[in-house]
């Protein structure tokens, strides 16, 4: 990464974020200079670092004069904007990757939502008339960058919010996506920890993208279901498929009113088998991952993080799975 001078010397033609179009494969690219400003509180890796960081940190109640005016806040006595007293807080990016429309001070359809998986200034999309197209075409990037800060209180971890700042944190997630819904093509929300995950700030925050586009693997993943949709006269692409899985038996190691799933973790794409099986144990996670969200509300039992269960525990051998107690035991 260029160092902040060089880059803000090398971009000084590039006052606003801006969409360009890769030539070969036609995705889209965000250029956001102003991102190689941003302060780095994780940089200075000396011991003190943590303490110094929670003294000056932006995001702690008391210090609301120093994010930009807040943009929603959820206050349960009421207050004053910008002002302590709320329990979760949204403020603009201070350095975004998108820009509201009415600053892109670009043409009118700046702020046109694009859902398909080319953008209207794609040199393959221009009229042929153009004799030479444009191969270096860009856009302003438009739309809303938000940060949604979690708690009040300098907490690092989105796993060390107790339940009730946690269930905050999430009806803040719905509250700024509910708000954006009508205006983007994609929202798309990002809870990033610690300076490998490419946090400028410990303290605990979501960043939410209201882009104006839809990214091309989602826009890909969206016809194809669509496409299926409709050639099936209504089917379920993804919960099709599992369907079929099941009915193959070929990659499945067991599947049935007593199946107890093994793995390292779960992700979204593991939903539709969690919901055919009588339990789960996880090498990792916690109170508020994926597997115990899921599994607490299908009802099943759970246990996670056991380490090295995927060893531990053999296919087809029998154990019996207690979430009460969290415990693990093998029985054959
Ligand atoms: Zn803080």
């Amino acid at each position: 990464m260029a160092t902040r001078r060089a880059s803000a010397g090398a971009h000084s033609d590039l006052a606003a974020p801006e969409v360009r179009i890769d030539q070969l494969t036609g995705q889209r690219v965000i250029l956001a200079p102003g991102r190689a400003e941003r302060p780095d509180a994780f940089a200075p890796a000396r011991p003190q670092a943590r303490e110094e960081s929670a003294e000056s940190c932006p995001f702690c109640e008391g210090r609301e004069g120093r994010t930009p005016p807040e943009v929603w806040a959820s206050r349960p006595d009421g207050g004053e904007a910008d002002s302590p007293g709320w329990t979760a807080r949204s403020v603009p990016n201070l350095y975004p990757v998108l820009v509201p429309a009415e600053e892109a001070g670009a043409g009118d359809d700046a702020g046109a939502a694009e859902t398909g998986l080319a953008s209207s200034v794609d040199p393959l999309r221009q009229s042929s008339r153009v004799r030479q197209p444009n191969l270096f075409a860009s856009q302003p990037a438009v739309g809303e960058h938000e940060v949604i800060i979690h708690a009040p209180e300098h907490v690092t971890s989105l796993a060390d919010l107790s339940e009730e700042r946690f269930a905050g944190a999430v009806a803040a997630w719905r509250e700024r996506m509910r708000a954006h819904a009508d205006s983007a093509a994609f929202l798309h929300l990002i809870v990033n920890e610690g300076r490998d995950a490419g946090a400028s700030l410990p303290h605990s925050h979501a960043q939410l993208y209201a882009l104006s586009f839809v990214p091309a693997e989602v826009a890909r993943e969206r016809e194809r279901t669509g496409a299926y949709h409709e050639r099936t006269m209504g089917g379920h692409l993804l919960s099709d498929v599992a369907t079929e899985e099941v009915r193959r038996s070929e990659r499945l190691v067991a599947v049935d009113e007593s199946a107890i799933l093994v793995c390292p973790f779960t992700d979204p794409g593991w939903t539709v088998t969690l919901d055919r099986v009588a339990g789960v144990v996880t090498e990792t996670g916690g109170l508020l991952s994926h597997a115990a969200v899921i599994c607490r509300e299908y009802g099943i039992p759970a246990v996670l993080a056991v380490p090295r269960a995927t060893e531990r525990i053999r296919d087809g051998q029998i154990i019996v799975v207690d979430g009460g107690h969290g415990s693990v035991e093998l029985v054959g």
